[in-house]
């Protein structure tokens, strides 16, 4: 682990190579024009805090864009901790994010800036820049200067801010997907993020001339670690705003993109998109792989075997990965030939990374035998923000993931559900995988949610949204076809349909928002 910020090393090492192209305005930066904006806006950052120092914590209120990464890189040299905050969330999500992690600072861009005032007001003492001129509208936003201007030949008397760090202190406090409750404030360190990427490029097998595809929210781990990995291993990362599916397809080609990230549903609309890239075509004419790409990666939700399969048909290069914000992102990932020959599979877990599956007491079970993952290694978070969450998370074995699944006999894992989605109703435990399952096996079921919903006579009752492939469903057709493939206290007792499911940022389906239309709108 270095102790010396890895992008300057970088920079020093291979100056001329391209570190960063910006899609929106396709431009591109080399490492020593990346490092040199970075020095500028880590100077920048000095006066965001009392006036004198950096701010221990400062939020980033930015969807995906390469100011995102520069003031990332900045915050590495200046020994700030960042906080990125969600910018779909609402204005109370968001303040209480910023009182929890007691923010000095919040850069904003275009169009957050008057969340961030208003955030910084109900804060109090928290000063707010953008990295966008704010055209002087909202009072109190000041522009964080240094992210724009071209080579930085007036710079050569300015102070040197690449100094030590510390890889053992946080670095940036994630917030979870907030699947299963409240989002959790994550703390990853330096050593943490450097770990992630050493491991992932062991892996997949890194080489110096890749082009990553960054289209995820880089305020999720899965659109952030793409760009910290891009950077630590000198390889380009390619930053697109908005996941658009013809877009993607577009900007794969355009710029010999070797490696992306999607979530599975991206996924499935990219395949969906007809060559033309204006979606709606079918699989005869759909899109087609570049030559070039070497890595889908697919992770954040469970992909479903049929959208492997057609990945495989068409000659994607799909590695479905298991990983969360906790272990900065990847814990395990398969190759495409393992997809071919092991159903379900995530893969083995990566180096330095010790996967152990356990029973309800805790104690560990034989392969293929069904527990509660528990995760250790390096790229393991020290902690969350809430002492009392660490706490119940971690024993000896490491930190306790809430992921069901199991190990087969060549160390390969396949992940069932979380537990706390298990339904128990009348006393029976009912997965909600399985009802899924049975459901899409019905020809006129897309997809399907599972949840239980309370109920006064059983405790919780099977319930399900379903989405309908457009072939006319009927409740009373699929009642039917669970009676056969179910037993009773599994079959739906309530049931509704939607357009679509209802999904966090990160692609898995928000089971809050699914019992909710449940409640509402079920039958
Ligand atoms: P919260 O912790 O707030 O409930 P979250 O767990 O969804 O939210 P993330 O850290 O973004 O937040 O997601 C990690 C989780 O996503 C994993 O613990 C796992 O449940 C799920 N997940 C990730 N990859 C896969 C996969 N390949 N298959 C199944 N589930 C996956
Ligand atoms: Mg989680």
């Amino acid at each position: 682990v270095p102790e010396r910020d890895p992008l300057s090393a970088r920079a020093a090492a291979t100056p001329d190579a391209t570190a960063v192209i910006d899609v929106e305005t396709d431009r591109e930066w080399t490492y020593m024009a990346f490092d040199r904006r970075v020095d500028r806006v880590a100077r920048a950052l000095g006066e965001l805090g009392d006036g004198e120092t950096p701010p221990d914590r400062l939020g980033v209120l930015m969807d995906t864009r390469p100011a995102f990464a520069v003031v990332f890189f900045a915050a590495v040299r200046t020994g700030t901790t960042v906080v990125p905050l969600n910018v779909r969330e609402t204005v109370p999500e968001l303040a209480d994010k910023v009182e929890r992690t007691v923010l000095e600072a919040i850069v904003c861009e275009r169009g957050t800036e008057s969340t961030a005032v208003e955030l910084a007001d109900r804060a109090g003492g928290c000063s707010v820049a953008s990295v966008d001129d704010p055209e002087r509208a909202n009072v109190g936003v000041r522009l964080l200067t240094g992210l724009e201007g071209g080579d930085a030949s007036d710079d050569a008397s300015a102070p040197d801010t690449r100094g030590g760090i510390d890889p053992e202190t946080t670095q940036l406090i994630m917030f979870t997907s907030g699947t299963s409750g409240d989002p959790k404030g994550v703390e990853l360190t330096l050593a943490n993020l450097v770990a992630s990427a050493t491991a992932s490029a062991f892996r997949l097998g890194v080489d110096p001339a890749d082009r990553w595809l960054c289209c995820l929210p880089m305020y999720h781990m899965g659109g952030l670690a793409p760009v910290i990995r891009s950077t630590l291993y000198g390889t380009t990362v390619v930053i697109q705003r908005e996941f658009d599916a013809g877009e993607v397809a577009r900007v794969l080609e355009e710029y010999d993109v070797t490696g992306v990230s999607l979530v599975p549903t991206m996924c499935k609309r990219l395949l969906e998109c007809d060559r033309d890239g204006d979606g709606g075509g079918d699989d005869e004419d759909g899109w087609q792989p570049p030559d070039t790409l070497r890595f889908v990666l697919l992770g954040g939700a469970p992909a479903t075997d049929e959208l492997l399969e057609r990945c495989l048909d068409r000659g994607v290069p799909v590695h479905p990965t298991y990983g969360m914000t906790e272990t900065a992102s990847q814990i395990a990932t398969a190759t495409p030939d393992e997809v071919r020959r092991y159903e379900g599979t995530v893969g083995r877990p990566l180096v330095g990374t010790e996967v152990t599956v356990v029973d309800d007491d805790g104690d560990p079970v034989e392969p293929g035998e069904p527990g509660e993952l528990v995760v250790a290694g390096p790229t393991v978070t020290p902690g969350y923000l809430e002492p009392a969450i660490t706490e119940a998370a971690f024993d000896d074995r490491g930190l306790h993931t809430g992921d069901v699944g199991y190990r087969d006999e060549g160390g390969r894992l396949r992940i069932l559900n979380r537990r706390s989605d298990r339904i128990v109703t009348g006393g029976e435990n009912v997965d909600p995988g399985e009802v899924v399952a049975a459901l899409r096996e019905h020809p006129a079921v897309d997809e399907a949610a599972v949840v239980g919903l309370p109920d006064e006579e059983w405790g919780e009752r099977v319930s399900a949204l379903l989405v309908s492939t457009g072939d006319g469903l009927e409740y009373a057709s699929v009642l039917a076809h669970c009676d056969d493939r179910l037993a009773g206290f599994k079959r739906p007792k309530t049931l509704a349909v939607a357009d679509e499911l209802p999904r966090t940022a990160s692609g898995t389906v928000d089971r809050d928002a699914v019992r909710e239309r449940l409640l509402r709108s079920g039958v």
